[in-house]
């Protein structure tokens, strides 16, 4: 299903300095502005690439040419590049370590996890915490990233507090969240504040060409606007074909577009259809798809009631007993809503397409 195999997620710049997501050098110039806080929030819509910043602003701080840092190519650069400098530490959730491409490589001999967490656990803030205390190995100071770090439950950011108040010398953190309101203003405060913006649409749109996406316009609408977050729409098998062609797959009743997909996805995907539909049967343009060739939508109340049911099945459903199943009567419950008429013009269309 994968039309693109992911990588291992790089942090840092290349050997040319330059960084791995081009719009982050505004950012990084943003930062060196502010002055040497010890703690820092990088903010900003989901997808710009919050960790890719902290990245590259630990890299910055660790560089061995203060210059033109991060330089790209002194030992400590290519230390950070290779995710193996001794003195930063990237503390993400297990389940993102495993996104990213990292699991297994790292922490050890770490079994792996039936249902990786998506918590960032105490155990783990302490550990961290630890490694805070023991001597810099290059003697330019340390830098501790957090990512999300609203992925901390309540035990993990209370333990971070006295670290963040009083850190270690030469200690620095880097706390990434598209959400800071779910962080605790105890946590919040403590911190200086960077807003990373989403880069602007010929951009982004630029920059996901140079990834190999043919037309990428369409994922950009489906992503809101995150490059990053196309890619991975990209990475499970989605183009613009398939995206013109969903909704009325969906309509006519079809579920093979979604089988296979994680639940989490297809719910994802449906919500962003249902919230299409209201928007046209309220007289406006739907934002994540293009809709031409779709049947008229179903009455308000029956969307309202199919978004409801959608909603219900994201707090519940993640690990159902039977995806397949699931799947199927999640395309019955979106064609029973939408109801296109039987011979509607739009079913007479994906069935002459086969
Ligand atoms: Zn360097």
């Amino acid at each position: 299903m994968s039309a693109r195999t992911a990588e291992p997620m790089r942090l840092g710049a290349d050997e040319q300095g330059r960084p791995p997501l081009p719009w982050l050098a505004e950012a990084l110039a943003g930062a060196r502005a502010l002055q040497r806080s010890h703690a820092l929030l990088l903010h900003g819509p989901a997808g710009g690439g919050h960790l890719q910043l902290a990245g590259l602003l630990a890299q910055a701080w660790l560089c061995e040419d203060p210059a033109h840092a991060p330089c790209g190519r002194c030992g400590s650069c290519h230390l950070v590049r290779a995710r193996s400098h001794p003195d930063l530490l990237v503390v993400v959730p297990q389940a993102v370590r495993v996104q990213l491409g990292w699991q297994g490589e790292e922490e050890g001999a770490t079994k792996p996890e039936a249902k990786p967490s998506r918590d960032i656990r105490v155990e783990q803030v302490r550990q961290a915490i630890d490694w805070t205390h023991q001597t810099s190995g290059r003697g330019r100071g340390k830098a501790l990233v957090l990512h999300p770090a609203d992925a901390m439950n309540t035990a993990s950011a209370n333990a971070l507090l006295k670290t963040l108040e009083e850190p270690p010398a030469g200690l620095r953190l880097l706390l990434t969240s598209a959400d800071p309101e779910r962080l605790l203003p105890t946590v919040r405060s403590r911190c200086q504040k960077l807003r990373l913006a989403l880069p602007a649409a010929d951009q982004a749109a630029a920059w996901l060409r140079e990834q190999g996406l043919a037309e990428p316009e369409p994922l950009l609408a489906l992503a809101s606007g995150s490059p990053l977050e196309a890619l991975g729409w990209a990475e499970e098998g989605l183009d613009a074909a398939w995206l013109a062609d969903f909704p009325i797959r969906v309509a006519a009743g079809d579920a093979t577009p979604l089988a296979g997909r994680a639940i989490p996805r297809v719910v994802d995907l449906l919500l962003k259809l249902v919230h299409d539909l209201m928007a046209r049967a309220a007289g406006g343009a739907p934002r994540f798809f293009t809709a031409s060739r779709w049947p008229a939508p179903a009455d308000m109340a029956s969307l309202v009631a199919w978004q409801k049911a959608l909603l219900r099945t994201a707090r519940h459903d993640e690990h159902p007993w039977n995806a397949a199943l699931l799947i199927e009567s999640l395309v019955t419950q979106a064609t029973a809503a939408w109801a296109p008429a039987s011979g509607s013009p739009a079913k007479a269309s994906v069935h002459s397409a086969r």
